[in-house]
């Protein structure tokens, strides 16, 4: 076990009598709407709140990334702490949190309202008790990390940073007592069928759009896949189709892939196109494919320093790591290899 720094020391007091604050400001955030690509009123109360606590340089980018800095005498090594701002709960969604004693109950409270506001409460206890620093913190509100956003925030970011940050913390608000070493390798594709369409009765026997997209998730629905390495795949939304009685000329459905294995992964999108072909020629139906989402699957090594670190050394240091353990990441977040995941090859953890 490390011994922290006084300064350390003090900052994890402070953070830990600023639970409420942490609390009221989930609140705030989660009031503020900020469906994926739709974030720039939450960016704008983000940059607000960061040009409060005294970060310097705080900067929106064009897509509504927020950046703050931590300034210290080096810029190397240079760290960055992200947490995601956009929610996958579309714009009409009532925004009203429910307290209980216990517990926040909100769209977005858990992914990731927390995360942002316990990154905040992190930075104004650096910026308040300047602990002594080796190198720079730069920290993040990204976006475009939910849906069909394929992570363009934190990509943008490694983009606008190329080469200059050494280590990356995700910060996500649900699994709090875990830390992620592994991330998912995932696929996303946009599979289209186009007939002729024409009248139910008047053009019956015309190939029908949704007819030839319903025997694809048939068989897609009977695929075997390898507990492990873990590999899923789901036909996540379906769209098409024009009245009841007109023989659908067009039907869209979005398919999720999901491989701790590339080459796992790389087998189920040859799997897709297969289908796309067997299908095509076996209704006359026009079947086409096209990608919307690639993270690769990506894993730090456990001996690389960052595991290794103090907070794996120290994990009663920081309170809500105490039951830290081992685990892949098993949810739709860039999480751990965040920046490996989006082809960099800078070390990253997602907390
Ligand atoms: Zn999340």
């Amino acid at each position: 076990m490390q011994i922290p720094s006084p300064a350390v020391q003090e900052s994890l007091t402070w953070l830990a009598e600023s639970l409420a604050q942490v609390l009221d400001e989930t609140v705030h955030l989660c009031c503020i709407p900020a469906p994926t690509f739709e974030e720039a009123e939450r960016a704008a109360y983000v940059a607000e709140r960061m040009r409060a606590i005294g970060l310097s340089k705080v900067h929106i980018d064009s897509i509504h990334n927020v950046t703050g800095i931590l300034s210290a005498d080096s810029a190397s090594p240079t760290t960055l702490v992200a947490a995601h701002i956009d929610t996958v709960f579309p714009r009409a969604t009532p925004l009203q949190v429910r307290r209980t004693t216990q517990r926040l109950y909100g769209p977005g409270i858990g992914d990731n309202c927390v995360a942002v506001a316990a990154m905040l409460s992190v930075a104004t206890a650096m910026c308040r008790l300047q602990p002594t620093l080796p190198g720079r913190v730069i920290f993040a509100a990204n976006v475009g990390e939910e849906g069909l956003g394929n992570l363009c925030g934190i990509r943008a970011l490694l983009d606008t940073w190329q080469g200059q940050v050494d280590t990356v913390l995700a910060v996500e608000g649900h699994g709090i007592d875990e830390l992620r070493t592994t991330g998912i390798g995932s696929t996303r594709l946009e599979v289209t069928f186009t007939g002729p369409g024409g009248h139910s009765w008047g053009a019956f026997g015309t190939p029908s759009a949704i007819h030839a997209m319903g025997s694809a998730i048939h068989k897609i629905a009977q695929w075997k896949v390898p507990r492990d390495p873990k590999t899923t795949f789901n036909v996540g939304i379906v769209e098409g189709g024009g009245s009841v009685n007109t023989i659908a000329p067009r039907a869209t459905m979005l398919v999720d892939l999901r491989s701790l294995q590339p080459t796992q992964l790389a087998q189920l999108e040859s799997r897709v196109e297969c289908l796309c072909q067997e299908v095509q020629r076996d209704t006359g139906v026009q079947v086409t494919s096209r990608m919307v989402g690639q993270r690769p699957a990506a894993a730090l090594d456990s001996e690389h320093p960052l595991c290794h670190g103090a907070l794996l050394r120290s994990p009663r240091l920081v309170g809500i790591l105490s039951c830290t353990r081992w685990r892949a990441s098993s949810s739709a977040s860039p999480t751990s290899s965040r920046a490996t995941i989006v082809g960099r090859s800078t070390a990253s953890i997602s907390l």
